[in-house]
């Protein structure tokens, strides 16, 4: 039997980019992952680490060689609920059996409240749903070791998803901390910016793809000399076909490395993320807005993000989710009109999802 003790595991249903960037950062580890995101860029140093597996592989694997620290989903993550539980159950034998410490840890993100259903079940009536999940979050949490929160939305979420006894254990400072989301600056060196719009992602209607499409015409009549960048794929892409070539100032560049995506960024001054709620998804931090902050650039996104206090904070455009078309307008083209044209924004010296890490780790 192979030896592991004092290595880390880390279950990532879905692996992306970001992973594997961050994980340069983070403890050694090795990450399992089920299934790759559209962005996972396979020449990224740091990949190495990753590997897809099946959940049955990675059960015997925990089992035969079980590592001292063991990440897994967070609880709210309902579509991989059973994974998830699944993953604890056996590091909870397995340390049991050999009474040796294997923490079980978690980072949280997800602030979509309890009572929204996913749209397979939503055929069900929402005490149904909400009692199967709550029960489910109860059972599992105490096989939950430690837990960052990345956002103060993810804490009022998973709280309220508990008792007051289960509410009170999880709070105890030992076994949760509250850890923002945020980035540290990007090494990119800094670059010239004009009146530039980035948008970066997913071209989708949860991202407000379509409103930011609605919203340009209007941006151009205000500015002329206004410019937007498309960034990614997805399912609205002939919008974005459509958008390019009825005006020359947009440009549709599909998707791109994450070298090139480093490039666009700090060449541009704004980036738009109208992220809009779709049955229970809703978005937990935003990658863009991420991406955004450590590069400087102006920001204007909805109220859906868990990091909007702290935007709202620092001078980014955070409207209200169901701000109109024009009201998106106005406000891309007042963060344009600002003086200047990269923001100094007060970001950790540590990207907080490290900080996490470290906490998780210690
Ligand atoms: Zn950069």
């Amino acid at each position: 039997m192979v030896n592991t003790w004092g290595s880390v595991y880390r279950f990532y249903p879905e692996a992306r980019s970001a992973h594997i960037e961050r994980s340069i950062g983070m403890g050694a580890a090795t990450t399992f992952y089920l299934h790759r995101r559209d962005d996972f860029d396979s020449a990224l140093p740091g990949v190495e680490s990753f590997q897809q597996t099946s959940l049955w592989e990675m059960l015997r694997r925990i089992w035969v060689a079980p590592p001292r620290y063991m990440e897994v989903p967070e609880p709210l993550w309902f579509q991989y609920f059973g994974a998830t539980a699944l993953v604890l159950l056996t590091c909870r034998l397995r340390g049991g059996l050999t009474r040796t410490p294997l923490t079980t840890v978690s980072y949280a993100i997800e602030n979509a409240e309890i009572s929204r259903i996913p749209r397979p079940l939503q055929r069900l009536p929402k005490w149904v749903w909400t009692t199967a999940a709550r029960g489910a979050v109860r059972a599992t949490i105490s096989m939950f070791d430690r837990i960052v929160f990345g956002t103060s939305g993810a804490r009022d979420a998973l709280m309220d998803s508990l008792g007051s006894r289960g509410r009170e254990a999880l709070a105890r400072p030992e076994r949760s901390a509250l850890i923002p989301a945020l980035p540290a600056k990007c090494d990119c060196p800094d670059a010239h910016r004009e009146r530039t719009v980035l948008f970066l992602g997913a071209l989708s209607s949860r991202k407000g793809f379509d409103l930011v499409a609605s919203a340009w015409p209007t941006v151009r009549k205000l500015m002329p000399d206004a410019r937007l960048t498309i960034v990614g794929q997805g399912p609205q892409k002939n919008i974005a076909h459509m958008l390019a070539d009825g005006d020359v100032g947009v440009t549709y560049l599909g998707p791109q490395s994450r070298a090139a995506i480093h490039k666009i960024l700090r060449s541009h001054m704004l980036v738009v993320l109208p992220s809009q709620p779709a049955n229970r998804w809703r978005e937990q931090v935003g990658l863009p807005i991420v991406e955004a902050l450590s590069h400087g650039c102006r920001i204007v996104t909805t109220a859906e993000t868990g990091l909007t206090d702290w935007l709202r904070a620092n001078g980014a455009a955070v409207l209200e989710t169901n701000a109109s078309v024009e009201e998106i307008a106005r406000s891309i083209y007042e963060q344009l009109e600002a003086a200047d044209s990269v923001l100094a924004y007060d970001l950790p010296a540590v990207d907080g999802r490290i900080s996490a890490d470290r906490w998780l780790l210690r």
